[in-house]
């Protein structure tokens, strides 16, 4: 793929390294190309950071049809910057898109057009202890067009945003409030695919759980509301009486990179671990015999979220006194020690932007 690289000619002012924030902050450039049938992806170019111009008649506006991921990219105390497993990032892409009718990007192309952007703004990438440059491909439906249909053209983008540091002081357990009204996906729907209607579908659930003081949702199957599926934008795992278990991927829930890279450790760890269902009745009874030891959610934006409070309906669970528990810590130290290449990276995870 060839990549017309056009630098700005007004950089911006880098942000002060102390208070980040999360996707608030971005940088001077982004990779934009375009599909057209016919012809397919053409025209990848690195360019300033602009505003689009779009008619309000493009397909995107109206019937969402777009999808994203979300990877980062750490710059190491060696000075190297390393991306983490950007490949199954590229896969998710194509399961996503085939879901919902987007052309297929090769996973060469996207992973190259990731490292490209990356090095064309490695000068953005914080160097604050936690610190990382997220990074957010996208890819929205182009045509002037008010019919149901699949669009013709595309337009896939890269933008990139410094982030901080997700906890300020140490992994801090939150409270998550399982939802029992609303759901979020079905099997059959697109419960596995990365796109903004799924989110679009969990806002109002998320409001509720805020205004009771809980931090984040965790979803439950939306055909018997039942069983566990994952949390807004985290898998969920368990620790019951020694095995680490976590909901198996059904077709309703994202098949978190994280997610993969737990299981994985886990099992090298010689943890035993079970993909399954759980139901939340499980979970309690499992609290109140003393078994339910951890509990922590796994995504790019946070790694490992330890949870110390769950609600459900009248039951409200205390997850190991709310405190971080040594299976969490541990995790979050590999997987943090892998990315920013304080601890060899003997799976092979890390590729180097150079
Ligand atoms: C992105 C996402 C995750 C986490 O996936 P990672 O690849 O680990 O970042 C989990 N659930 C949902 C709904 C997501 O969108």
């Amino acid at each position: 793929m060839e990549i017309k690289i056009t630098k700005t000619q007004t950089p911006g002012q880098k942000p002060d390294q102390s208070n980040l924030g999360f996707g608030k902050i971005f940088t001077d450039h982004m990779f934009e190309m375009e599909y057209t049938e016919g012809i397919g992806w053409h025209d990848a170019k690195i360019v300033p950071v602009h505003n689009l111009s779009l008619h309000p008649a493009c397909m995107v506006f109206h019937y969402g049809q777009e999808m994203f991921e979300g990877l980062k990219a750490y710059r190491g105390k060696d000075g190297k910057v390393r991306l983490f497993r950007p490949d199954m990032n590229a896969k998710r892409t194509n399961n996503t898109n085939d879901r919902l009718c987007i052309p297929n990007i090769p996973v060469e192309d996207f992973v190259e057009a990731v490292k490209a952007v990356v090095k064309v703004d490695e000068d953005w990438i914080p160097t604050a202890d936690g610190t990382s440059l997220y990074i957010r491909p996208f890819i929205i439906a182009t045509d002037e067009f008010l019919g149901v249909a699949p669009s013709k053209t595309y337009k896939f983008m890269i933008i990139l945003s410094p982030s901080g540091a997700y906890y300020a002081s140490g992994l801090a357990p939150v409270g998550i409030w399982i939802e029992d009204e609303y759901v979020r996906a079905v099997k059959g729907g697109i419960g596995f695919a990365k796109t903004g209607g799924n989110y679009a579908a969990s806002l109002a659930a998320q409001v509720k759980a805020h205004d009771d003081g809980y931090s984040q949702v965790l979803w439950l199957d939306g055909v018997e509301r039942k069983y566990i599926e994952e949390v807004g934008a985290m898998n969920i795992f368990f620790k019951i009486d020694g095995k680490i278990v976590t909901p198996e991927l059904n077709g309703s829930i994202l098949p978190g990179v994280t997610r993969d890279s737990v299981i994985q450790l886990c099992k090298k760890m010689g943890l035993p671990v079970e993909e399954r269902k759980i139901s939340a009745e499980e979970l309690i009874a499992a609290q109140k015999a003393g078994k339910l030891e951890e509990c922590f959610g796994s995504g790019t934006a946070a790694v490992i979220s330890p949870v110390g409070k769950l609600r459900y309906k009248d039951d409200v669970m205390l997850i190991n006194n709310n405190e971080i528990g040594p299976v969490s810590q541990k995790l979050y130290d590999t997987i943090t020690g892998i990315q920013w290449g304080k601890i060899e990276d003997d799976m092979g995870w890390t590729v180097e932007v150079k």
